[in-house]
């Protein structure tokens, strides 16, 4: 399988295949979409490959970070997602996060969505701290520019700086944005990567077995994407879970379609107990508008007034009991920072 798939994903596919079955690299049909039609259920078990110790990973949850603490308890909480700027010194950084400072549970740093190049998320999230941010924090860890060697350092430098959250993820194609020849790695996929997190945590032992001494205590989440094709989604959510994934956290719903898809997750047996985060988008103007119609064929109409929709949207999501928090991306525009953070002092 590994060998028709552009990202090497032993547990396909992987979130860029579209609700047609198509490839997002180039368009081809995704292998792993052809399962379906046989031994669909072969999908919901953790491949591993070659090259990582086996241990048992156990489906307990606990909260040790205080976000996923907080939803343990029944509380909704509220992230604010951040782009580390590779302009501006950290400045800029700097002015998105600060109107959200004691007012979120916590701060989600992003790893070169898209494969844009911007600043390493774990000296960003560095950089919060010596600024004096005490929130929770979720660090972005993609798979497309690291090997696990790479990530391991990575997940291990974030400890040192109070890290408490990794969501791990396969990762965009970088040769979208990052330009034609750099080259993708793909060692490991999201599946793996959260297996290997949990080998560090649950045992402190690194993939091939080697002692880690750090105590990590951290959470792992995972992500999932309702405009993929759903069956698919909800048997790859079941194999990340037995990989040790702790939380999901959604990719932006745009729809109340997409919302109520999230419901099959708490009717699940092997995933209902995993608090779930919604990812909502602001929508600034009419290009945001066109960008969600072009790559998710949901049909938004542009609101004048872009900070009451996501008031209302949040407002939405809020009422419903199977979602325990919300994610708010503001795509870096400091402009509605501190809008956004009066939607988010009233809604909580
Ligand atoms: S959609 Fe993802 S899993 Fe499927 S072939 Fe493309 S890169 Fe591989």
């Amino acid at each position: 399988m590994q060998e028709g798939c552009p990202k090497n994903m032993v547990n396909g596919p992987c979130g860029g295949v579209d609700s047609n079955g198509k490839c997002e690299v180039d368009g081809r049909p995704c292998p792993y979409t052809e399962l379906l039609k046989g031994k669909p259920e072969v999908l919901e078990t953790p491949i591993l490959g070659p090259g990582f110790i086996y241990k048992d990973v156990s489906l307990e949850i606990k909260g040790y970070s205080e976000l996923l603490g907080k939803m343990l308890n029944g509380q909704k909480v509220f992230l604010i997602e951040l782009e580390p700027s590779r302009r501006g010194h950290g400045l800029r950084f700097l002015d998105q996060a600060r109107p959200f400072k004691g007012v979120v549970d916590g701060f989600s740093i992003t790893d070169n969505p898209l494969g844009r190049v911007q600043t390493d998320p774990v000296a960003a999230a560095g950089y919060l701290r010596v600024n004096g941010f005490t929130e929770d924090i979720m660090v972005h860890l993609s798979c497309k520019d690291r090997n696990r060697a790479s990530l391991t350092s990575t997940a291990l430098g974030g400890l040192w700086l109070g890290v408490k959250n990794y969501l791990a993820l396969t990762g965009d194609w970088p040769g979208f944005m990052a330009g034609p020849h750099v080259k993708p790695v793909f060692d490991l996929d999201s599946v793996r990567l959260i297996y290997m997190l949990r080998l560090l945590r649950d045992y402190e032992l690194d993939y091939m077995g080697g002692k880690v001494k750090e105590v990590p205590e951290f959470n792992i989440a995972g992500a999932t994407n309702p405009y993929s094709l759903w069956e698919i989604e909800l048997r790859k959510l079941r194999a990340k879970r037995r990989a040790g994934m702790e939380f999901i956290v959604s990719q932006p719903l745009f729809s109340d379609e997409a919302v109520r898809k999230l419901k099959d997750i708490k009717n699940d047996p092997l995933l209902r107990n995993l608090p779930v985060i919604a990812t909502v988008m602001l929508m600034r103007n009419r290009w945001d508008v066109d960008i969600v119609r072009k790559h998710f064929h949901v049909n938004l109409h542009e609101n004048p007034d872009p900070l009451e929709e996501l008031e209302n949207r949040i407002n939405n999501i809020l009422s419903i009991d199977y979602v325990n928090g919300i994610l708010i991306v503001f795509s870096g525009d400091w402009n509605y920072a501190e809008g956004i953070a009066s939607i988010v002092k009233r809604c909580k």
